[in-house]
């Protein structure tokens, strides 16, 4: 064991006045082929300095329950990488978000993508890459039917849902309320949400910010939207095809732009044609059962043809229409999943675009 983990409970300090708060941690786990998002709570004393400066220890937890260890070694160490406030319980308490270590070593553990992705950032820190990421989900009932459609049959086909308003029209509105505000209140760099083409899905955007702030806000705030929907017995499906047949897949947009795309369009195409130059290894990370997903139908480009277009929603990649107007600016990879773990995305477009 590592001697900088600290566990087990705290000698009463007869000096401490204030009430402790609670901590919740949160992981990600070892599940196969889409790992699932862990958290347990840690009652610690109160801090009067800014929350950004409060020392948070690290924790612990029984791997062998999480796909993470075997029994017979089977802790692993909790690493605190970003923390914020926590708006479900409010107050003072926090929300820590983490990433796993093995406790025989210190390494990072092999679920762990974040320590790759904090290797490229450094690598590329010159570059100044920015992400924003368009984290589109479905909500479904305990059954595992959607929750936009009629019990035991299906609505009309898609049209008026996309960015719609009134009941037939959008469900679960109380839900993403409740979620948008939360992110907020942590926080989070959330910068807008919209019901999907599809009824019961909906989206929210984080960023922009580099690789590492967008995806542990993008945890956090994925860990907050199961959260909130608990309360409701809703289920939060991240399935990049949650429902066969005519209906759009979910995804996780990518916008992203280095200093140098911001500032010149030949940048822009520059970073367009670099993605196409490892075409499968990016597909083959963006999340479980892409293929399903980037068929060409359904505002997708098929996922072994790589493309790119100005406003183009069926190429791979998509250059914004302002940006092909102002000459600078971003562009969209619109390939990832849903259920992408979004450390291992913004890896690969900083080792593709700025390699
Ligand atoms: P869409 O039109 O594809 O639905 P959205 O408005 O949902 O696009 O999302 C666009 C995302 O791109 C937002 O998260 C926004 O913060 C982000 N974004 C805007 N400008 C940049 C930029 N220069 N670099 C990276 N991301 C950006
Ligand atoms: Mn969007
Ligand atoms: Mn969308
Ligand atoms: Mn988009």
């Amino acid at each position: 064991m590592l001697e900088s983990v600290k566990t087990g409970p705290r000698p009463p300090d007869p000096k401490e006045t204030t009430v402790p708060i609670q901590a919740e941690y949160i992981w990600i786990d070892g599940t196969q082929p889409t790992p699932l998002l862990r958290s347990k709570t840690k009652i610690i004393p109160d801090y009067a300095g800014a929350l950004s400066d409060m020392p948070i220890d690290e924790w612990g937890f029984d791997g062998s329950s999480t796909e993470q260890a075997t029994g017979e070694s089977s802790d692993c160490i909790l690493k605190p990488v970003f923390h914020c406030a926590d708006p479900i319980r409010g107050g003072k308490n926090i929300i820590v978000m983490c990433e796993v270590l093995l406790a025989s070593t210190g390494e990072p553990h092999p679920s762990n993508t974040r320590a790759a992705a904090a290797a490229a950032q450094a690598k590329y820190k010159d570059q100044e890459m920015w992400y924003g990421i368009e984290q589109e989900y479905t909500m479904l009932r305990l059954d595992g039917t959607p929750y936009g459609f009629p019990v035991g049959g299906y609505p009309k086909p898609q049209g008026p849902y996309y960015c719609g308003v009134g009941a037939g029209r959008v469900v679960g509105r109380e839900i993403i309320e409740k979620h948008t505000q939360a992110c907020i209140d942590a926080g989070l760099r959330i910068s807008g949400t919209n019901a999907e083409v599809m009824p019961g899905q909906w989206e929210f955007q984080i960023g922009p910010a580099d690789a590492l702030t967008v995806s542990d806000h993008m945890y956090v705030a994925r860990w907050l939207l199961h959260r909130v929907a608990e309360d409701y017995d809703v289920v939060i499906s991240f399935d990049a095809k949650p429902e066969k047949g005519d209906w759009n897949g979910a995804g996780a947009h990518t916008n992203f732009s280095t200093r140098a795309m911001r500032e010149s369009y030949d940048a822009v195409i520059a970073a367009c044609e670099k993605l196409g130059t490892r075409v499968l290894e990016h597909v083959e990370n963006y999340g479980h059962d892409i293929q399903s997903r980037l068929t060409g139908k359904h505002e997708t480009a098929p996922w072994n043809k790589y493309s790119y277009g100005v406003s183009n929603r069926g190429a791979s990649v998509r250059i914004p229409w302002q940006v092909a107007r102002d000459k600078r600016g971003y562009a969209e990879d619109r390939r990832p999943n849903a259920n992408c773990d979004p450390y291992t995305v913004t890896r690969l477009i900083l080792e593709t675009v700025c390699g």
